[in-house]
């Protein structure tokens, strides 16, 4: 459980803890556990505790005993064989994230984020956020007993998530300009102490999201998929992911990397434009756009490390329009009855793509990881469903539209 935060850039050792960038360069912060307690130990040494990101303890910055949890992870895994072949793969499994408390995955990051505020004394914590990290933000903040401060772009925030955030009784503060305006200010308010950053560049937050790799390993026996699939906004998770797999590769509990494929929208694709660029570094894009808002990010904080993520396991990024994103929401819907936000359709719809490209190939197993719940955007789903067949309250007006 010990563990040192290093710049990723320069490599200098961090000392203290309530930063979120390297005071000598500016750099992103990485935590690098010492995992030597856990050498000669294997996977099933941690079935003492239920599935969840706590099971894996001894791979986090926080010990269990100090854990704000309200039972996040556990996700299942589906094996989605319709959808599958459908696509022409030899297995897809969809990692389930919106069955999580908050309906996403970032409260894998939130439990081991909050539960570190409160160790380090803080009493406001604060994001910026698309909706989710808010949503999940607020309700960690709420078990924790602390203040929560959330910034979110005006008008581009998904209703469900909106709606969390407002419920768990954080103060929204709804911002004129889009997500990266609204880090730029959060960054700024943590820098002058008036709250503790937890937006995915804490170094803690990815720590816990790579749980969702320990977990796909377990869930399927240690059996390496041939690729992992994820949508990428501000690439932060894709990190985790990748880290997660390194660490038990370390250990030898695995004997290879799956690829990492990253998925973006077309409208907000600097990730996807760096890679078929074959370049590490990445442009912003100014003005993104797409119906995916959880993806809606132009200058992805974790961006330089998404791309060691994706070459490292000689992975690929790609990019997907909105109407692929929600044929593919549909798809998914209609073959599995697995309901997911726009975003991680995102990670589907890359599928469909590269099947069709060639760059996936039909002997692969594949996992596709799904990182919110459908309820997250109802209005999109609404609008993008058929229609209501209205009728009056009699068996004859009703049983023509049932027959009919
Ligand atoms: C946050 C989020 C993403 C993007 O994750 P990053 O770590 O920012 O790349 C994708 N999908 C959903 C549903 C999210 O909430
Ligand atoms: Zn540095």
């Amino acid at each position: 459980m010990s563990y040192v935060i290093k710049c990723f850039e320069c490599g200098a050792e961090i000392g203290n803890e309530m930063l979120d960038a390297c005071p000598g360069c500016g750099g992103l912060l990485n935590v690098e556990m010492d995992l030597s307690r856990m050498r000669g130990r294997a996977p099933s040494d941690l079935c003492t505790r239920p599935m969840g990101v706590w099971r894996y303890a001894p791979f986090l910055p926080v010990p269990a005993e100090k854990a704000v949890t309200i039972q996040e992870g556990g996700t299942p895994l589906y094996d989605c064989r319709a959808l599958a072949k459908e696509l022409g793969l030899a297995r897809l499994h969809v990692k389930y994230e919106g069955a999580n408390p908050t309906g996403s995955f970032k409260d894998r990051g939130m439990t081991v984020g909050v539960s570190k505020a409160v160790q380090l004394g803080c009493k406001v914590v604060g994001c910026a956020s698309t909706g989710n990290t808010s949503a999940s933000l607020a309700a960690y903040a709420a078990k924790a007993g602390l203040g929560c401060v959330v910034l979110l772009p005006s008008g581009k925030v998904a209703l469900g998530k909106l709606a969390q955030a407002m419920f768990y009784g954080a103060k929204v503060i709804s911002i004129d300009g889009n997500f990266d305006d609204a880090l730029n200010v959060v960054r700024q308010l943590a820098r002058e102490g008036h709250l503790y950053l937890l937006n995915s560049i804490n170094p803690f937050r990815p720590e816990g999201q790579k749980t969702i790799a320990f977990e796909i390993l377990d869930q399927l026996e240690l059996e390496v998929p041939d690729a992992i699939v994820l949508p990428v906004g501000n690439a932060a998770n894709i990190w985790a992911v990748y880290k997660g797999l390194t660490e038990w590769r370390e250990l030898g509990w695995i004997d290879r990397m799956p690829r990492l494929i990253g998925v973006q929208a077309t409208g907000s694709n600097p990730i996807s434009a760096a890679f078929k660029a074959g370049k590490e570094d990445f442009v912003p894009v100014d003005h993104p756009e797409t119906v995916a808002t959880a993806i809606r990010i132009g200058n992805p904080a974790s961006g330089r490390k998404a791309l060691k993520a994706i070459y490292e396991t000689k992975g690929l990024a790609t990019e997907v329009t909105d109407e692929e994103i929600l044929a593919a929401q549909r798809l998914l819907g209609k073959r599995e009855g697995v309901g997911v936000e726009p975003a991680s359709a995102a990670s589907v719809a890359g599928v469909v793509r590269l099947r069709q490209e060639g760059l996936v190939s039909r002997d692969e197993k594949v996992v596709c990881i799904c990182t919110g719940n459908l309820l997250k955007d109802p209005d999109t789903v609404i609008k993008n469903a058929g229609q209501v067949l209205r009728a009056g309250a009699s068996l004859d007006e009703v049983k023509r539209l049932v027959l009919g």
